[in-house]
């Protein structure tokens, strides 16, 4: 029998995705217009609250036209709530400044390590840690990977590694192929986890050399989405998932929980059967980090456990994801 590989199922017309990613609306006057809301302009907060809009066209593509609550747009549009200071929103909410091993490096949990591979998004989520984090120094990449591969070779414990960031697939496929190359020299790395989102905000940059390069990796592979509704799914991500599991992945899917997105069970339950058929399994369901400007996002604690009640009386245990918080010093994410 003959299988199509996995590139050969991405139609050769597909626009190289670099230059979708510059194409992406960067001006939240232009994002309003193109979602017809252009009346809300004046509820703006000045200069972006202080954190660029981002957002690929295809994305915006996915958000329902006149429709100031779409769960999409809520993602990335800034707000005027950003410029509250709420006590307990911090800027580094989850420690990451204080388990910094190695340049780009974070070492926090038994066998795993993880590395701040890129600090670039090709979409900028108003939620995110990230509006805070000093990248210019920290990049895992920088220097051909060598203070992050010297820093794996001398600790035999390290089975898995995380590409996290930032996202990690903003980088070129050279220079993953870099990697690849550095951790030959590491028999005791036997897995590779890659957390992104751009098969969801920009599945074109799951492109041929890259999942050339990923099928060939002598490695478990594990690539952990990051999707918050099912609203985010497309064909073009549904291409995108079945590319990657062709490629030797298998796909898991960590949510965040916002409050006016996402906060609904039928919402949540949704979310996971969307996943599943795209072949994605739910993998964690994240209280938000407590970042300075993310506050109306919240969600308390009590609401978040009885949405999960909720999911497990509606869904196969495996469509449910695991509640959790990441508290700075813990040597795990945190089950509530
Ligand atoms: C979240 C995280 C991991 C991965 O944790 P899992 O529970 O294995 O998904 C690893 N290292 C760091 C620093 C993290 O923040
Ligand atoms: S790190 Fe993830 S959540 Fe944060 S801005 Fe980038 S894509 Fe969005």
């Amino acid at each position: 029998m003959i299988t199509a590989s996995p590139a050969a199922r991405l139609s050769p017309t597909t626009p190289d995705w670099r230059e979708l990613w510059r194409d992406a609306i960067t001006d939240a006057g232009e994002l309003l217009g193109a979602v017809g809301l252009a009346h809300l302009a004046d509820r703006l907060p000045p200069a972006d609250a202080g954190f660029a809009l981002r957002v690929p066209r295809g994305f915006v593509a996915r958000m329902r036209p006149g429709d100031a609550g779409d769960p999409l747009l809520l993602q990335v549009l800034p707000q005027l709530a950003e410029l509250d200071h709420v006590p307990g929103f911090v800027a580094d909410a989850v420690g990451d400044l204080a388990s910094r091993e190695a340049q780009g490096v974070l070492h926090k949990y038994h066998g795993r390590a993880l590395l701040i591979a890129s600090g670039s998004c090709a979409i900028n989520c108003r939620y995110c840690f990230r509006r805070h984090f000093p990248y210019g120094e920290e990049i895992a990449a920088a220097g051909q990977w060598k203070q992050a591969l010297a820093h794996l070779k001398a600790d035999p414990s390290i089975s898995e590694l995380i590409l996290s960031g930032g996202d990690p697939l903003a980088l070129a496929t050279s220079k993953l192929e870099e990697l690849g190359r550095g951790l030959a020299d590491l028999p005791q790395v036997t897995r590779l986890r890659i957390h992104t989102r751009l098969p969801v905000v920009l599945p074109e940059r799951i492109d041929r050399p890259f999942l050339a390069w990923l099928e060939a990796l002598p490695l478990q592979k594990v690539v952990v989405l990051h999707a918050n509704h099912g609203n985010e799914f497309d064909s073009s991500v549904d291409t995108a998932c079945a590319s990657l599991r062709q490629a030797g992945a298998t796909l898991l899917n960590q949510s965040v929980l916002l409050r006016g997105i996402n906060d609904e069970a039928d919402t949540l339950a949704a979310l996971s059967e969307r996943l599943f058929a795209a072949g994605v399994l739910p993998y964690y369901l994240h209280q938000l980090d407590r970042v300075q400007g993310a506050a109306h996002f919240e969600v308390d604690d009590a609401r978040a456990l009885a949405l999960v009640e909720d999911l497990r009386q509606r869904l196969p245990g495996y469509l449910v994801p695991r509640l959790v918080r990441e508290i700075a010093g813990d040597a795990s994410k945190r089950p509530l």
